[in-house]
């Protein structure tokens, strides 16, 4: 288990269990804990540890150990599989989780199987090379959703182990343990987001109850919450998008169809992009014509240019950024619509393109809590142009796309936007 971290609505899982079945062996979760993952700090750790506690629980209540292993995960997944029939693992999208199963791959004497158990159509189904924009997978996505949209049977297992081992740290204070994986304490835990399957279930309840009827009309207002906040759930794979889109697709509502484009269309979008595009990661993975126009303007003069450590501390002349920035610093999110906003300006006040881009995305992974997903890689190369087409020519964005100020301040109401973070 890496990617989908939970014992509900998992592919992964229901494929091992049936393996298992079939071969009349018990099965075995492990974990491999990660000291040190890229821009991981004490928030990220925490969330993660709060919801593979939940997870141990419930695999326990079906007869699944779960195991947990610190180091390097093929290694100890190679020391752990020593002797099993077979292994299965689900899926991730990033390179650091593809280069782990390759070198398990090799590293194993039995098969090993990768099971999609993140998107909802897999991505090199859905589409067979990078998308240019989400018009061009919306079709071919919803072509395919009649046969992925199916909810998933839970199976039992048959010959459960009697398992007395070593389960590995001590995770049920998982401050004590984040902390002991090295996790940076800088980054501090957000107090009112617990991570784990049951919050992000009642979270996803109380939207679809509460919120999915006015989610086209609210959620891009940022003075509201008229969005899901499941995001970190669906990062850490707490809950699966499967349990999320059903639950929309059996309420229907004039925000259903809205929320399934963001959840299903947008999230897989960013997927195909980190999966077909090796340079997902750096500016060098924008389209040609967005690189070429923002390198056209690259020497116009800025009238502000901040330092990292003034955008990180949020001191810049623009009320409304830095507010999306105490967001992000104190709460671990910014709401969607702020994001963009939050980018675009770090593409205007940056001396280049090229090191707004990798302010951006190091301020997203190191912050939010869902950062280091694919859809931070495509939400911030968003902001520079990437899944959007040309737009009128100006200073320093060239083409790319432009938001300001003015814009919020005439569509919402941003005192009551600036006022609740300030609260923070
Ligand atoms: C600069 C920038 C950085 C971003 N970084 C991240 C990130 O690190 N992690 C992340 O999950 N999303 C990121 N996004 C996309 C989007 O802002 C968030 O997914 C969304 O705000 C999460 O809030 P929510 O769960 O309440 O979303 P909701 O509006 O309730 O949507 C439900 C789900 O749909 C998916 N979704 C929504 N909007 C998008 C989108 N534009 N692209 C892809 N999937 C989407 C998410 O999985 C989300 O949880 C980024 C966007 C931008 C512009």
């Amino acid at each position: 288990m890496q990617k989908s971290q939970r014992a509900l609505d998992n592919h992964a899982l229901e494929f091992a269990v049936e393996q298992a079945n079939r071969l009349r062996q018990p099965l075995f979760v492990f974990f491999f804990l990660n000291p040190g993952f890229p821009e991981a700090g004490l928030r990220h750790y925490v969330f993660m540890l709060q919801g593979l506690l939940e997870t141990r629980r419930r695999l326990e209540e079906r007869g699944i150990p779960l195991i947990l292993r610190v180091g390097d995960p093929p290694e100890e997944l190679s020391k752990a599989a020593a002797g099993a029939s077979l292994v299965v693992t689900d899926r991730g999208y990033l390179k650091v989780h593809r280069e782990w199963r390759s070198r398990a791959a090799g590293m194993l004497s039995c098969p090993l199987f990768e099971i999609e158990s993140d998107s909802i159509v897999p991505v090199e189904t859905a589409y067979p090379k990078e998308a240019w924009s989400a018009a061009v997978l919306r079709p071919r996505i919803l072509r395919l959703l009649f046969a992925y949209l199916v909810p998933l049977e839970t199976r039992g297992l048959k010959y459960p182990a009697a398992y007395h081992g070593d389960g590995g740290p001590d995770i049920t204070d998982s401050y004590a343990a984040a902390l002991s994986l090295a996790a940076d304490p800088a980054v501090p835990p957000v107090e009112d987001l617990r991570g784990g399957t049951a919050e992000g279930l009642r979270r996803l309840e109380i939207f679809v109850e509460e919120k999915l009827d006015r989610f086209d009309l609210d959620r891009n207002n940022p003075a509201l919450q008229g969005v899901s906040v499941l995001s970190p759930y669906l990062h850490f794979g707490q809950i699966s998008p499967l349990t999320a889109a059903l639950a929309a697709a059996e309420n229907p509502s004039p925000g259903s169809e809205g929320f399934l484009e963001e959840l299903i269309v947008r999230r897989e979008l960013a997927m195909n992009y980190t999966f077909y595009n090796r340079d997902y990661d750096s500016f060098s993975g924008l389209p040609v014509w967005a690189r070429k126009t923002l390198a056209a303007h690259q020497r116009d003069p800025r009238e502000y240019v901040y330092s990292r450590e003034d955008l990180e501390t949020g001191r810049t002349h623009d009320r409304y950024w830095n507010a999306a920035q105490k967001e992000l610093t104190e709460t671990g999110r910014i709401h969607g619509y702020m994001r963009m906003y939050w980018g675009k300006k770090i593409l205007q006040w940056s001396s280049s393109p090229e090191e707004a881009f990798k302010t951006a995305l190091f301020f997203n992974n190191r912050w939010a809590l869902d950062g280091r997903d694919p859809n931070s890689f495509a939400g911030v190369a968003w902001c520079f142009g990437k899944h959007d087409r040309p737009w009128k020519e100006r200073d320093i964005f060239g083409t790319v796309r432009y938001m300001n100020a003015q814009g919020l301040k005439r569509k919402f109401p941003m005192e009551d936007y600036v006022h609740r973070t300030e609260e923070l």
